[in-house]
């Protein structure tokens, strides 16, 4: 049987001081644990120095598996600032016409692409003929078709395509994960995933739908509906869809504003979800199963993530995300490690496969099969 130390080292976090262990546990866990990591790093370079680039960047000063070494950007001025900030030298510099060139930078392993959805296609595939690894922010694409090129692109060139789905190495979610695998909450039954906040400034790239490949469902709604499939644990046969815009003007033609959307599921388990960029307060997953039920609230923010299940509160200790992320995003590159659920390409294009259905169930009003 798993217990709970098993579970924190099998996702890598026995380094954090953990506090349900006594003073002298606490003690020993330390000294058992090599302080000096002498193992494989990962040097990425990040492209696209945004807000979240720049979440990245700072979770990763406390990584010992992964480094940041190069940066790719259209802005000089950020490039000048990360280079002071995290010393990173002129020769791992590049902006988006020349970075075909890191080819040839023994410096850089991995780049993390973290700019506006609809540039993902196409700097994925550059970075794969460069022949290097690729991270790439969440949604991967603006659809399955662009994402099937991106898998193929990787494919073809040897290198591993990995997508930011922080949520998979969150240790509350993958404890969940770990109930409903071992039986402890009996058959899954339904899955309700609330997703949305209000979206500020009408002029950013997230309401540009040639920018952003869509709206709030492309943003936001994808981890309602990957959150829906780690927590079943199947993949949808069917989904139907409905939209509701209210302010047209700040939602233009193809930006969602508000989709509501079900799926069934191939065991007889549904789920239902809502996506919005229209409607604070929505972070919430609840799972209903034969013996028992779970909750997270907040279940995908930057944390610290509540979750609680029939039996009582789940007591993980709060991780920086993207931390964890990148030290387990190293392992799956240069290790082969396996992480419990899914960060690879083909995830990626599964959620985009599910985001075209949903997307076509809104625009025809019918009940689109899943293959
Ligand atoms: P930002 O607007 O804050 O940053 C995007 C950056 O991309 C810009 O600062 C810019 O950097 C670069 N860029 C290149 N071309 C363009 C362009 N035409 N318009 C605007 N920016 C451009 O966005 P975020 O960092 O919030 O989002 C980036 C990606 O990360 C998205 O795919 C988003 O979904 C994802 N994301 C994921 C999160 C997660 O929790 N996993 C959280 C937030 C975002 P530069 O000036 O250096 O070129």
């Amino acid at each position: 049987m798993s217990t709970r130390r098993d579970f924190l080292q099998k996702i890598g976090l026995s380094a954090i001081t953990i506090p349900f262990l006594t003073e002298s546990e606490q003690m020993k866990e330390q000294s058992s644990n090599n302080p000096k990591y002498d193992g494989p790093v990962l040097r990425v370079a990040i492209m696209g120095l945004g807000g979240y680039g720049t979440i990245v960047a700072e979770a990763m000063k406390n990584c010992k598996s992964a480094k940041l070494t190069g940066v790719i950007s259209g802005t000089p001025s950020k490039i000048k600032n990360w280079q002071a900030k995290y010393n990173i030298p002129e020769k791992n510099c590049y902006n988006y016409e020349n970075f075909d060139a890191v080819k040839n930078n023994p410096d850089i392993d991995a780049i993390y692409v973290i700019t506006p959805n609809s540039l993902h296609k196409e700097q994925v595939i550059r970075v794969a003929k460069a022949g290097k690894h690729v991270i790439c922010e969440k949604p991967m694409a603006i659809n399955a078709k662009e994402g099937q090129e991106m898998v193929d692109a990787c494919k073809k060139a040897n290198v591993k395509l990995l997508v930011g789905y922080r949520m998979h190495f969150e240790p509350k979610t993958l404890e969940i994960i770990r109930m409903r695998k071992e039986g402890e909450l009996g058959k899954t039954l339904f899955f309700q995933g609330l997703s949305g906040f209000v979206i500020g400034d009408p002029t950013q790239w997230r309401l540009n739908a040639k920018l952003a490949g869509g709206g709030a469902m492309m943003d936001i709604g994808i981890y309602s509906i990957n959150g829906a499939r780690y927590m079943i644990g199947e993949e949808p046969s069917w989904v139907t869809a409905q939209e509701t815009k209210t302010d047209p003007v700040k939602f233009k033609e193809g930006v969602d504003e508000t989709i509501q959307f079900q799926f069934g599921f191939p065991s007889g388990a549904v789920a239902s979800c809502l996506s919005t960029y229209n409607m604070n307060n929505l972070d919430r997953f609840f799972l209903d199963a034969e013996n028992g039920w779970a909750e997270m609230w907040p279940s995908t923010n930057y944390g610290p993530i509540m979750g609680r299940t029939n039996k009582g509160e789940l007591n993980y200790p709060h991780v920086t995300h993207q931390t964890v992320q990148m030290e387990e995003m190293s392992a799956i590159i240069l290790q082969g490690k396996k992480p419990i659920v899914p960060v690879d390409g083909e995830e990626g294009l599964r959620d985009l496969k599910i985001i075209d259905a949903v997307y076509e169930a809104v625009r025809t009003g019918k009940k689109v099969m899943l293959k």
